[in-house]
């Protein structure tokens, strides 16, 4: 079992973990370990305080008795010496939150941090929550979120292996096996939280070896640019026509090309355009993995509404008409991979029954999950341009075409602008 301590600041953004595991020990024995019941004394005056999320005020007296406390079982366990130099740079007067193996959903997470920032000096908690509800009015009216954090371990489908039946091909045991852990998102892309137990070893590597692999082709050069952040591994994106990396002493992005025929230089006076040959991708596969993504994350209750969007993702059948998904680059990449959902609360044709929203590296895709029971008719391809206007963001969307079945060429574009030699 997995125990997971997760501390953070007012600040949605600033936040660290320590995940205890143990193969032996159940959760309420982790929760009862000496390490935990110390850092519950110090939270709570209590070491036998219930799971749950706390706030506390910083107070300098830590440095003199929590620390070097701490200090001394990180002679055990290196990870809590994160965990101190985070606590270490918080300023006095702000509160840190400290959650014992509890997951919030996004409204209590949000709750608990507008009440943190009250204490702070902040407005009012409750006015902080009433306008965050008004910003998302139109969307928290159609739609039901669920948002998944992956500060938390979470596996979906049952534990015992003798209950699983695969959600993708229906197998179960003897005929297939559950012997892997199958990661819901790709592992490799950072993903170590969220674990499908009902996929079976077949579909896990099939998948694996298939579709995910045409995902992370479409995001290997992000993979690659991203590893110029903390806490990002390197890694190298090659093709026959090139190679892009970080390199990992100087931390400056390295590129070569391998191929010149395989590179074209268009050039004017403003500007010079490198357009390098990426080889064949083919986006249908990226679509279905992007939606297998999601349907590892399904609950027993909305899995039936997918049976033909499974098929379409096992390659059985061919939705023809699949809308446009949008995506979006930040210039900061997010450490893990995690997704939010939508789900629509009334029958509507305006609206698809289940969006996704799936965070990864620099990237920020939304998309529509087709083929579900809940959508009488076919979608037209902008059907996420409505979406869209419900939320209340300023990103720029683009917009992806994945709907040709067959592979397609990928140019990788890349332009410098000279800035104008008669500029006043
Ligand atoms: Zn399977």
């Amino acid at each position: 079992m997995v125990y997971v301590v997760h501390f953070f600041t007012s600040d949605e953004t600033e936040n660290v973990e320590i995940a205890l595991e143990s193969l032996t020990l159940n959760v309420s024995q982790l929760s009862d370990i000496k390490l935990i019941r110390a850092l519950k004394l110090f939270v709570g005056n209590d070491e036998h305080l219930p799971d749950s999320t706390y706030a506390l005020p910083v107070i300098p007296q830590w440095k003199e008795n929590v620390l070097p406390f701490m200090k001394k079982w990180a002679l055990h366990i290196p990870k809590l010496n994160e965990i101190i130099s985070f606590i270490s740079k918080i300023e006095e007067g702000k509160y840190l939150g400290v959650s014992f193996n509890d997951s919030l959903n996004m409204f209590e997470k949000k709750k608990f941090l507008f009440e943190m920032k009250e204490r702070e000096g902040g407005l009012p908690a409750k006015q902080q929550y009433e306008d965050f509800l008004r910003n998302n009015e139109k969307l928290f009216h159609i739609y039901q979120p669920y948002a998944l954090s992956y500060k938390y371990r979470t596996r979906f489908g049952p534990n015992e292996r003798g209950l699983r039946v695969c959600r993708y091909c229906g197998g179960k045991m003897p005929g297939t096996t559950f012997k892997n852990v199958s990661h819901t998102i790709s592992n490799s892309l950072g993903n170590i939280n969220f674990i499908t137990n009902d996929e079976c070893d077949n579909c896990n590597a099939h998948f694996g070896a298939g579709i995910e692999q045409e995902f992370l082709k479409y995001v290997s050069v992000y993979r690659s640019l991203a590893a110029k952040f903390e806490g990002h591994p390197y890694y190298t994106t090659k093709t026959e026509a090139f190679r892009l990396g970080v390199d990992e002493e100087t931390n400056q992005i390295s590129f070569s090309i391998l191929d010149e025929k395989k590179l074209k230089i268009v050039s004017s006076e403003n500007y010079v355009k490198y357009i390098v040959d990426g080889g064949y991708i083919n986006y249908h596969n990226v679509y279905r993995a992007l939606v297998k993504y999601v349907i590892g994350m399904l609950s027993d209750d909305q899995l039936p509404f997918f049976k033909k969007t499974i098929s379409w993702v096992n390659g059985e059948n061919n939705i023809t008409q699949l809308p446009i998904v949008k995506q979006t680059i930040y210039n900061e990449p997010e450490p893990r991979p995690f997704m939010n959902m939508f789900f629509r609360k009334r029958p509507s044709d305006q609206y698809p029954y289940l969006v996704a929203d799936f965070h990864v590296n620099h990237l920020e895709f939304i998309y529509v999950i087709p083929g579900c029971q809940q959508d009488k008719k076919e979608f037209q391809e902008n059907i996420l341009d409505d979406f869209l206007k419900l939320r209340n963001d300023h990103n720029q969307w683009y917009d992806l075409h994945m709907n040709c079945p067959q592979p397609m060429h990928m140019n990788l574009k890349a332009t410098y602008y000279f800035r104008p030699k008669n500029e006043n």
